[in-house]
């Protein structure tokens, strides 16, 4: 579903991606692993079209390709945005409109989708997490496992084919972790396509069907998650994950 070759990308004279490859088949789950600083969120806006990378390709259910060794089409861009959604850490959500408005905010301004039937959806999906009767409160009326429960609602109500997850519990306090986790686990039984930038290891053991450790804006190692996280075949990914543990 996903293909991402040659990716590469520099903040000034910061290189901060250099030539990722990688490839996550429909209904499967990557874990983006690796140290603070080492390029995971720079991959993950690139593939959602927060940043527009310097060189490489993505292509989604070959569907939209992007190249960007040439300047991406605007057109190209939006069929990207159009095809992903991301959950954040810090969940984003609009402070001043209500759990309701957020979730369909998307779905009505973006895609051009009847208000009744986007606001049917939300409903539907914030009954499926629990809060549906939420829908009037505003986001700092929430907890942040409530919230980030919200940010996920956010993202599934845009259909896309493909869900981001940019460290998603690492915002939330260690109780309301488990919740949220349990939903992603939930959404990878379903047969989403996702990648996941995590440090929770246990998780990524126990729902990723493959994991990718980033380090330096390289990709130093992938596969198998419970070969790779009990026995990797890289130094650098040894390192890492002693200091874990
Ligand atoms: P963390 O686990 O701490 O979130 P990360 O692996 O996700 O780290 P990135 O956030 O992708 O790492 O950052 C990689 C590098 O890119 C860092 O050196 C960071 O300072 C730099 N960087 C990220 N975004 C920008 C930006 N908008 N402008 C300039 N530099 C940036």
């Amino acid at each position: 579903l996903l293909r991402v070759r040659g990716l590469s990308k520099s903040f000034g004279t910061n290189r901060v991606l250099e030539s990722i490859d990688l490839t996550v088949g429909r209904g499967r789950v990557l874990a983006l692993i690796g140290p603070s600083g080492s390029g995971k969120t720079t991959i993950l806006r690139c593939l959602n079209g927060l940043e527009v990378a310097d060189g490489g390709t993505i292509s989604i259910n070959g569907e939209v390709t992007l190249d960007f060794g040439t300047a991406p089409a605007r057109k190209e861009l939006t069929g990207l945005r159009d095809r992903s959604a991301m959950v954040f850490q810090h969940y984003n959500l609009f402070p001043h409109k209500t759990v309701l408005e957020n979730v369909i905010e998307g779905p009505i301004i973006v895609q051009g989708r009847p208000r009744a039937e986007a606001t049917a959806e939300a409903l539907a999906l914030l009954g499926r997490v629990g809060l549906a009767d939420k829908r009037d409160a505003h986001p700092f009326e929430l907890s942040g496992g409530q919230q980030q429960r919200v940010g996920i609602v956010r993202a599934l109500a845009l259909r896309p084919q493909l869900l981001l997850f940019d460290e998603p519990t690492s915002s939330l306090d260690p109780e309301l972790v488990g919740d949220v986790l349990r939903l992603i686990k939930e959404l990878a039984v379903e047969g989403w396509t996702m990648v996941i930038v995590t440090h929770e290891l246990e998780f990524a053991r126990e729902v990723a069907t493959e994991v990718a450790f980033v380090d330096g804006g390289t990709i130093v190692e992938h596969g198998d998650p419970k070969q790779l996280l009990r026995n990797p075949t890289q130094e650098r990914t040894r390192q890492f994950l002693h200091r874990l543990l």
